[in-house]
Parts: C-alpha cells; sequence; structure tokens
C-alpha cells in the first residue's frame, strides 16, 4: 500500500454510577422504556440540574490512570442540536474546559511500545435512545428516556494510530483501564463503551494529514477493525483515480462490513457552545485529587511487571493473568493459600477458564474458589491424588462446588502408592504383553510410554505415576 492511514479515537464510556449525572433517576439497564425519568432528565421548563459528584470523582480516576493532568476550574457547556431522542434540545458537556487533558497510554505492537496521546477527557450527558423495532400495533418510532442524562466521559485520543491493529490495541488497553478503575462496566454489547474512529490517508512518507472520514457509533472490537480496515480500502481507491476524500460522518454497517455517508461537512451541526447558566464550575481541590488517587487499583501494566519480577512468571502468562482485575485477584487469592506461581497460573489458565469458557460464566461466579482450588492443590502435592485425578476431582468440584478432600475420599480416588500394588498391576501387564515385552528387551524403548498407559489403565488412573515409572523401568529392565 502507498498510503500510511491515521487513525484517532474517540470513546464514550457509560459510567457506573448508581444515579444519572443531574439527577436521582436510576441508571439501570433494561428497565421499562421511561421508567427512569424525572422532571430533569425529561428537559421540562424550570428543572434544574444538580451534578453528581461521583461523576467528577470517576473522571478524575480515568485522568490519573491514562496520565492526564487534571483541570482545576471546569466548566459545563451546552451543546445545541435538534434531535428526537434530546428532549432539552441540548446536550450538558464540557467544551474549552474538559475535565482532563495532555495524557497519554503506552501500547505494545509487535514487541514495541507506542505511544498514543490522549488529547481530552470531558464528561456530559448521554441522549435517549429512539427505538424503531416492530412494536405489535405501533407504526411510529417510539423514544426511550431512560438513557436521557446517564454520566459519560468521552476519552479522545490524538491522531497517533498508524494501523487497524493498534487501534484495537489502544481500544483493549483503555476498556481494561476503566473496568480495573471499576468506572464503568465494559459491556460494550449494551453500549457502556462506543467508539468513533476518525480515519484518514496520506501518501507514505508525508506528514501532511488527509481529509478524515469520521466513522461513528461502532460498539465491537471486531466491527472497529472491520469498519476501519474498510475505510482505507474506500479511500485508497478514490485517491488511486485521483479523485479527493470529502470530510464527512459515515455509519458501519455490520451485515456488510461497508460504511455509508451519514451527513457531510455542510451539514455538520454548529453546536453554539456555550457555558450552561444552570451550573456553576467545579473547582477541583488538590486534596480531591490526592484522595482520587488514593482509591487507584494496582493497573494492569504494573500488576504485570509485578507477576513477573517478583512471581517469576512468564510474560505470557502474566498477560493473560492480568485480563481482567477479577481474574488477577482469583489468580492472587489462590496463590496467598498455595505459594507456587507457575502451578496455580497454569491451573487458572487452564481448567478454570476452560469450565467458565464452557458454561459462559465469568470468573466472580466461578464455583471454585481459590480457596477450594487451593485445597485441590494441597493434595496433589501432598501426593494424595495424581495430577490426572486432580483434574476429575476439579470438574467434579466445578460441577458440585464440594471440597476436594471429600470428592476424593467419596469416589476412592485416592493416589494409590503402595508399592505392592502396583507391582501386581506392573506384573499382569507385562503377562498379557508378552510380545510388546520382547521387543522392549530387544531394544524398542520407545515401547516404555504404552506400558506405564496400561499400567495407569488398570488402576484407572489413580497410580502414583512417578513409582509406576521407577518400577516399570526396574521390571522391564531387570
Ligand atoms: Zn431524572
Amino acid at each position: 500500500m502507498k498510503y500510511q492511514v491515521v487513525i484517532g479515537l474517540e470513546v464514550h464510556t457509560q459510567l457506573t454510577t448508581n444515579t444519572k449525572i443531574f439527577c436521582g433517576c436510576s441508571t439501570r439497564f433494561g428497565a421499562e422504556p421511561n421508567s427512569q425519568t424525572c422532571p430533569v432528565c425529561l428537559g421540562f421548563p424550570g428543572a434544574l440540574p444538580v451534578l453528581n459528584k461521583k461523576v467528577v470523582e470517576y473522571a478524575i480516576r480515568a485522568g490519573l490512570a491514562t496520565n492526564c493532568s487534571i483541570t482545576k476550574r471546569n466548566v459545563f457547556a451546552r451543546k445545541n442540536y435538534f434531535y428526537p431522542d434530546l428532549p432539552k434540545g441540548y446536550q450538558i458537556s464540557q467544551f474549552d474546559l474538559p475535565i482532563c487533558q495532555h495524557g497519554h497510554l503506552d501500547i505494545d505492537i509487535e514487541g514495541e511500545t507506542r505511544r498514543i496521546g490522549i488529547t481530552r477527557i470531558h464528561m456530559e450527558e448521554d441522549a435517549g435512545k429512539l427505538v424503531h423495532a416492530d412494536i405489535p400495533g405501533v407504526d411510529d418510532s417510539c423514544v426511550d428516556l431512560n438513557r436521557a442524562c446517564t454520566p459519560l466521559l468521552e476519552i479522545v485520543s490524538e491522531p497517533d494510530m498508524r494501523s487497524p491493529d493498534e487501534a484495537i490495541a489502544y481500544l483493549k488497553k483503555l476498556h481494561q483501564i476503566v473496568m480495573y478503575l471499576g468506572i464503568c462496566d465494559g459491556n460494550l454489547e449494551e453500549g457502556s463503551f462506543r467508539c468513533d474512529a476518525n480515519v484518514s490517508l496520506m501518501p507514505v512518507g508525508s506528514s501532511t494529514f488527509g481529509t478524515r472520514a469520521e466513522l461513528k457509533n461502532i460498539n465491537s472490537f471486531k466491527f472497529i477493525k472491520q469498519a476501519i480496515e474498510y475505510e482505507m480500502e474506500r479511500q485508497a481507491e478514490i485517491l488511486d483515480e485521483g479523485g479527493r476524500i470529502i470530510q464527512e460522518t459515515r455509519l458501519f454497517d455490520p451485515n456488510t462490513g461497508t460504511t455509508r455517508s451519514m451527513r457531510g461537512k455542510e451539514e455538520a451541526h454548529d453546536y453554539r457552545y456555550f457555558p450552561d447558566p444552570d451550573l456553576v464550575p467545579i473547582i477541583i481541590s488538590d486534596e480531591w485529587i490526592e484522595e482520587a488517587r488514593g482509591t487507584l487499583p494496582e493497573l494492569p501494566e504494573a500488576k504485570r511487571a509485578r507477576f513477573m519480577t517478583d512471581l517469576a512468571l512468564p510474560e505470557y502468562d502474566a498477560e493473560v493473568l492480568v485480563a481482567s482485575r477479577e481474574l488477577a485477584q482469583y489468580f492472587e487469592d489462590t496463590f496467598t493459600l498455595f505459594p507456587q506461581a507457575k502451578t496455580v497460573s497454569n491451573w487458572v489458565m487452564g481448567e478454570v477458564t476452560r469450565a467458565l469458557n464452557d458454561d459462559g460464566r465469568s470468573i466472580s461466579d466461578c464455583p471454585v474458589t481459590p480457596a477450594l482450588l487451593a485445597d485441590l492443590l494441597k493434595l496433589m502435592e501432598k501426593g494424595t491424588i495424581s495430577g490426572k485425578i486432580a483434574k476429575t476431582v476439579f470438574d467434579e468440584m466445578y460441577k458440585s462446588g464440594k471440597a476436594p478432600e471429600k470428592i476424593v475420599e467419596e469416589k476412592g480416588l485416592v493416589q494409590v502408592s503402595d508399592t505392592g500394588a502396583i507391582e501386581a498391576m506392573i506384573d499382569e501387564v507385562l503377562e498379557k504383553n508378552p510380545g510388546q515385552v520382547a521387543e522392549y528387551r530387544g531394544g524398542k524403548e520407545t515401547l516404555f510410554g504404552f506400558f506405564v498407559g496400561q499400567v495407569m489403565r488398570a488402576s484407572k488412573g489413580k497410580a502414583n505415576p512417578a513409582l509406576v515409572n521407577e518400577m516399570l523401568l526396574k521390571k522391564l529392565n531387570g
């Protein structure tokens, strides 16, 4: 490709406050339409907004976690436009004085670190939702204002990304951070984390950006990648034919994987921003910032580094374990009770994750608690059960939530370490397979695994594998 893509992203994250940004209505998702509304969020004349303090706290946290400076004097502004889902005829947002500015996030791309600038983060209210779906007996579109006035942070990046993969890496990192901070539930399908992408092309080697298209409201990582890739192709084709890109807003259609024009520059809104006279400026003190800093959890990057240096975990393990705060916590809680990092990591990344994926549960609902998992690993370490049996016990624990000792006892799964019993099993196996014994003794040593397998099978997986190996070797060679 002879063009370099330039990507900037605007992310809207819905905050997990219990109530809306300027009134006391609930923000719970999925309620009966228009049941979570009041004169303020319905935009009744004379109703006055009152700022939710929690929103400011969450915004400060987001700013600190993304290396931003926090603006001391904050002003809310009215962004004026008409749309049926916006009862007041304006959205309360921030304009020239956003709460966070000049931040950055570092992303890893093919072993290299790239720094992506964050221009600003500002607080604003969401609009309602138009419902065009078929409602029996209703021909018209309907409006649900439950979402009107729920708090959002808009996080605007610099146009620093140079490939769709970089854009996705940045988004995933940002997503991980807001989840760690506990300020957003991160649910892409419900629209809690959605993205606009500004995409343009310039000739490779150039430093002058081309005209950009803005791709609106995409709420899946996969779709964002598809949308950017489609847009790159579309723009390259136009440029190749000597055409010019028009500045416009485009919509991505997940069914066709294409984007189509929504409105051009000449139809762009003039929002006529002005300070909202109903809201006083918010002054953020140094104490308030420090207080918020004190509530920051250990962020994924720091956690990953600690897992690697303090616990000697491989980078891959550390990366997987910090994917979510809950998963990292599960690992650490288990590790506290069974301090062998790599063993715990193997089990969390292996059996635990597999079982959760199989039935679509999240780690916080895992029936095998860290305490139970640690008990299981202790049984294995003591030699009471073999590694293979431990997996069987784990599956049973996952199903029943029972303690591992109880399952081992009930099912008679205790590992056989009785040399007499193992010897009897070995003798029987050798007796039944004289041909293989002769071959082995004649030099075909690869058959050893076959004998081990036969003995383990005879013991129903309960024989101590180390003893089986040792004794078999003696018998066959002796
Ligand atoms: Zn309300």
